[in-house]
């Protein structure tokens, strides 16, 4: 095994988020998920339409979606959620539905300045798609990250702000290095823009914190693929990762193909497994935000492996003990 901290050669045996916010913030910091109207360029005809075969397309619906109330009222819903349920007090402002950076400047300026403009807000975390990023974006979450920007110094004018800088973080959906696979899904962007959204943001936007996403069992990959696009994230060296099993769920082209035959699911075994292999891959210092996707949703109609989330965060401990390893022992370099 090559160094570990302390920290890591203890349960769960990687670094959790709730370990990085503890670091930051000293306390822990619940996300609020947030619909901010954005469309997608997979789904209004611009890259391609439809959208990736795994996405909800119920959810495309106008009727169904949150973005026409405005973020600070879905901020406070959210924060008083977790005020009564948790006691809590700081909040990350989650912008995931949809492509968040797919909009003019001035609106990604608005959305991130309402964010932050709330007293208990720590912090943003922005999902997009690799090929949704540009410098004059990123250099706009850099004024956030580096605390520059006018929202955050009001605030640290005030006394409001926690922290001298706010928590940015901008996640990326690599999903798989796979262009084949990429394309059987209707991914419609490729490994090499998500390489260059790495190298933009690390040049544009140093001070943010960049998470990306990997899906393991996409259809038609192996155990092995997987493990090439593990070893592929850790070389872009991302600052956290969220590692997650292919599910389907109901109403999308992968239902479909999946009723119709066209590819199988990993097991539960197989998938805890890899989640180690990711675990291992990586290096100390990368927060892994996420080893395991919905499963108990009502719309999801495989796999059914009958385990709640932390039973499975569970195995993937027990796994690791089992191997006598932690996170960072196989990283490459
Ligand atoms: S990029 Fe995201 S929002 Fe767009 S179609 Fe794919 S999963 Fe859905």
């Amino acid at each position: 095994m090559q160094t570990a901290t302390p920290e890591l050669t203890r349960e769960p045996y990687y670094k959790p988020f709730s370990r990085l916010m503890k670091e930051l913030f000293g306390e822990p910091v619940y996300k609020v998920t947030l619909d901010a109207g954005f469309t997608c360029p997979n789904i209004d005809g611009t890259k391609a339409t439809g959208g990736c075969t795994f996405c909800d397309n119920v959810s495309f619906s106008p009727a169904l979606r949150n973005g026409s109330t405005g973020i600070a009222a879905q901020l406070e819903k959210g924060a008083r959620f977790y005020r009564e349920k948790f006691g809590a007090r700081r909040f990350l402002a989650y912008f995931q539905a949809f492509t968040n950076t797919y909009a003019p400047i001035e609106k990604l300026r608005a959305m991130w300045d309402a964010a932050l403009a709330h007293p208990d807000v720590c912090g943003i975390s922005v999902g997009t798609r690799p090929d949704c990023v540009d410098a004059a974006k990123l250099q706009l979450l850099q004024t956030y990250a580096d605390g520059s920007a006018a929202v955050w110094q009001q605030r640290l004018a005030a006394g409001t702000a926690p922290t001298k800088l706010p928590y940015v973080c901008i996640e990326y959906g690599m999903q798989t290095m796979h262009d084949a696979t990429a394309e059987r899904v209707n991914r419609a962007h490729t490994h090499a823009e998500t390489v260059t959204a790495v190298e933009l943001t690390r040049r544009h936007a140093p001070a943010a914190h960049l998470c990306l996403h990997l899906i393991a069992g996409l259809p038609g990959e192996t155990p092995a693929m997987v493990r090439q696009s593990i070893a592929e994230c850790a070389r872009l060296r991302p600052d956290s990762i969220k590692f997650h099993h292919a599910y389907v769920y109901e109403n999308t082209v992968m239902a479909a193909q999946f009723r119709a035959g066209e590819f199988t699911m990993f097991d539960l075994d197989t998938h805890v497994g890899l989640a180690a292999d990711c675990i291992e891959a990586m290096a100390p210092g990368v927060c892994v935000e996420r080893l395991v996707g919905e499963l108990t949703d009502p719309g999801v109609i495989a796999p059914l492996w009958g385990k709640s989330k932390l039973q499975i965060y569970r195995l993937i401990s027990d796994e690791l003990r089992r191997r006598g390893t932690c996170q960072g022992a196989r990283r490459q370099g």
